[in-house]
């Protein structure tokens, strides 16, 4: 199967972009496979035309007969992902197979010991297997495929993925559906389905850089947790000597919680408007010898509960500020800087001066320039502070140049 690319959409893909969206095509949509197979003149078009979802296609251009080749998904926004810019060798799941275990032996190096035994096996796009992102959780494994094209191939896929983990004591794998991608809802999306070896624990700890974590296989977010902020974390918990008030906004299960408080914080305060996050929170630091009674965990909104803290006169000398993508998409961006601002000028306000504070965006829409105006002076509201570093995601979540969309964390240190 051919596709035919636009100008815009071939200039992409030959500096490494992965993906292609619909409006890519020319001609548009479906027809155009069509269409680029009747241009090769090498066979009839399919009866019932179109590809379908998990298909190798070969991607051309005008001047350009061979691009590279990729998967079709006949239902997603992207309509092709691009694996490979070379004719050989052809994509097939021995190729597949190759390009993980590539990505498992590199993290082999990088955590190799007990100190963190959850990290993220195969970031898609980023390690260069795109759609299939896979979460280690000590000796679980969980999947997520990202559209659809890989659904078809992964019967095909999972011996290769059962040895090459299974080599490195992974017993279990489980497939997580997305919750963006569920039409009936959250529930349904968050499934966790099994695919190998013994049942999944629906809750396990893992360490992270040395620190006990709980992470909720069955309903947690993402694959479990949010391993993306692992080195951040550990950051966290170096800057956190001699703080004597902590706040952790959207704090979820926990961690850059207990990390300060392990770091040597003299009260934390963990702020979620979900309640079930706070009980995984305070047995996480349980796990780690810190006694939760010692520390505050509050079921609110983040917004209401600034408000309040302003008005106690409440003050912070450490404020973590980790809230959940406000811009999915390029459209909500100018709702989404509007939200950083109010939530920024609200964070400064309880923050004591000589405090520090970490504020992060893991929405790829919004650069890290868009971000620091929503942390200016004027937003602020205070000429005091500097930007002290801006902290990414760790090097088992990595990306390709032409790959902008997957650089989306930011964790700015303002001091
Ligand atoms: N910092 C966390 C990840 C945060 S995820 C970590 O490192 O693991 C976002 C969290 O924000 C979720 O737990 C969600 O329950 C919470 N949340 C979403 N909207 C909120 C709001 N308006 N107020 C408080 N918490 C909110």
């Amino acid at each position: 199967m051919r596709v035919h690319l636009t100008a815009t959409a071939a200039a992409a893909v030959r500096r490494g972009h992965p993906w292609v969206y619909r409006d890519g095509i020319a001609g548009g949509g479906e027809s155009a496979v069509q269409r680029g197979e009747r241009r090769r003149g090498e066979r009839a078009p399919r009866a019932g035309g179109a590809a379908a979802t998990g298909d190798v296609v070969e991607l051309s251009a005008e001047g350009a007969p061979f691009l590279g080749r990729g998967l079709w998904d006949a239902e997603s926004a992207i309509a092709v992902r691009v694996f490979q810019r070379t004719q050989a060798p052809p994509l097939d799941e021995r190729a597949l197979a190759e390009r993980l275990e590539r990505a498992f032996a590199l993290r082999d190096g990088w955590f190799a010991g007990r100190d963190t035994t959850a990290y993220r096996l195969c970031n898609g796009e980023g390690d260069r297997v795109p759609s299939l992102v896979i979460d280690r959780y000590d000796r679980a494994a969980v999947v997520r495929l990202d559209g659809g094209m890989l659904a078809p191939w992964l019967d095909r896929l999972l011996p290769h993925l059962a040895r090459a983990l299974g080599a490195r004591g992974v017993r279990s794998i489980g497939l997580r559906a997305r919750a963006s991608s569920a039409a009936g809802g959250d529930a349904e999306g968050k499934k966790l389905a099994h695919l190998h070896g013994p049942p999944l624990p629906d809750r396990l700890f893992v360490r992270e850089t040395g620190v006990a974590m709980e992470v909720d296989l069955a309903r947690g977010q993402k694959t479990g947790a949010f391993l993306d902020q692992r080195d951040n974390r550990a950051r966290v918990r170096a800057l956190a000597a001699g703080r004597r008030r902590v706040l952790n906004l959207f704090s979820y299960a926990g961690g850059f919680s207990v990390a300060a408080a392990l770091g040597g914080a003299g009260r934390v305060t963990s702020v979620d408007s979900a309640s079930a996050a706070h009980a995984s929170a305070q047995r996480t630091f349980r796990e780690n010898g810190v006694d939760p009674a010692a520390h505050d965990f509050v079921t609110a909104d983040a917004f209401d509960f600034l408000e309040k803290a302003h008005a106690r006169g409440d003050r912070y000398d450490l404020i973590v500020c980790d809230p959940p993508s406000f811009a999915p998409s390029e459209r909500a961006k100018p709702r989404a800087l509007g939200a950083y601002r109010r939530l920024h000028t609200a964070v400064a306000r309880v923050l004591d001066r000589g405090g520090l504070l970490c504020a992060a965006s893991c929405s790829s829409h919004i650069t890290a320039e868009d971000f620091l105006a929503t942390l200016d002076d004027a937003t602020l509201e205070r000429d005091d502070l500097r930007v002290r570093a801006i902290h990414g995601q760790p090097e088992d979540h990595p990306t390709l140049p032409a790959w902008w969309e997957g650089r989306y964390l930011k964790f700015v240190v303002l001091e």
